[in-house]
């Protein structure tokens, strides 16, 4: 019998990507296509049904080839109902039964999860935590997404809220504040957009000195890319705040390292191109905040995946749904209902 194949879907603010993997995690083809969710949730479906018809044909595999399908999406959400709630990154949407649409239009089993909790779970799988039992994954981008499995289960939590590290709160004595309204939240401090900010505040103080501001006058622009090349080049402003990222970070990975006690800490996300001596950093960090026995066995170590994470776990979620299935009907692997 040949290997099962599953579809896993990524629905992000900006952009959606579909693509095939096999039983083992391993990618076989896959597509990315505008989100457009201006455009309306009836819209929205219909691309991403449209995204995972052109992942099987960029896999070459016809859509009766697949046993499961993914679907991730960004939050907010009820994943055991299937519905996207009220997305800040995909507004106008809101109350979008997702899975059962998708479940519909293919009538094939589909999986629901969380966007952050899927590439954590793509890691898992498919990444740096293969061999891993239990993983904690960040994802560093414009916000900090977060995602927890132990034993192959995705910690979603009881009211789809679980492992929702970016707003794990870091700091208590003059917060700043989120995107989610909220302080102190550790997406505030370490995220590629707060890094930007944070360098922008030190710039604006009387006195500063640093490369960033050529660069600054000369752009009209500044990403945390040109903050750790310019503490690369030996920039103290950028160094400081690169430090000082490493830090915050390695405070929320000690938090979870106390919580969870994880065989591995994984970052993810646009920052990982920071390079090892980042890494380094928020190890030497770890080893000081927490106890002895996981800062020196847990591995903190970088996302393999890249944004392939996403549509690889969201393919593992429908694995995983289509494996009980086959379990519960006696291992039948012909099941088209949901
Ligand atoms: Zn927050």
């Amino acid at each position: 019998m040949a290997s099962p194949l599953f579809i896993g879907l990524d629905v992000g603010g900006t952009a959606m990507k579909a693509g095939v993997a096999d039983d083992a995690g391993r990618p076989l083809g896959s597509v990315s296509l505008p989100t457009e969710a201006f455009r309306g949730q009836e819209f929205g479906l219909e691309r991403m049904c449209e995204t995972i018809r052109q992942a099987a044909a960029a896999a070459s595999v016809r859509m009766d080839q697949i046993a499961a399908i993914g679907v991730a999406t960004p939050g907010t959400m009820d994943i055991p109902a299937g519905v996207i709630l009220d997305p800040p990154n995909l507004k106008p949407w809101q109350n979008v039964p997702v899975r059962d649409h998708v479940h519909k239009v293919f009538g094939l089993p589909t999986a629901f999860q969380n966007d952050a909790n899927a590439a954590a779970y793509g890691e898992f799988w498919a990444g740096a935590g293969k061999t891993a039992h239990s993983l904690v994954m960040f994802t560093l981008g414009t916000g900090v997404g977060g995602g927890i499995i132990i034993g192959d289960l995705v910690i979603e939590g009881e009211h789809s809220h679980g492992a929702e590290l970016g707003h794990v709160r870091i700091e208590l004595t003059n917060p700043r504040q989120c995107g989610c309204g909220r302080w102190g939240c550790l997406e505030a401090y370490a995220s590629a957009t707060a890094v930007v900010k944070r360098a922008r505040e030190a710039l604006a103080q009387p006195g500063a000195r640093s490369t960033l501001s050529l660069a600054l006058t000369r752009t009209g622009g500044m990403s945390a890319r040109d903050v750790f090349e310019a503490a690369a080049q030996g920039d103290g402003l950028a160094d400081k705040i690169v430090e000082d990222t490493a830090f915050y970070l390695a405070v929320a990975a000690t938090n979870m390292l106390h919580t969870i006690d994880p065989d591995i800490v994984v970052f993810g996300g646009g920052m990982i191109a920071a390079g090892e001596g980042f890494l380094n950093r928020i190890r030497g960090h770890v080893r000081r905040l927490a106890f002895p026995v996981p800062a020196a066995r847990a591995k903190i170590c970088y996302a393999q995946l890249g944004s392939d994470a996403g549509f690889i776990g969201a393919a593992g979620c429908a694995r995983q749904l289509w494996r009980g299935k086959a379990a519960f009907d006696g291992g039948a692997s012909n099941i088209t209902t949901f």
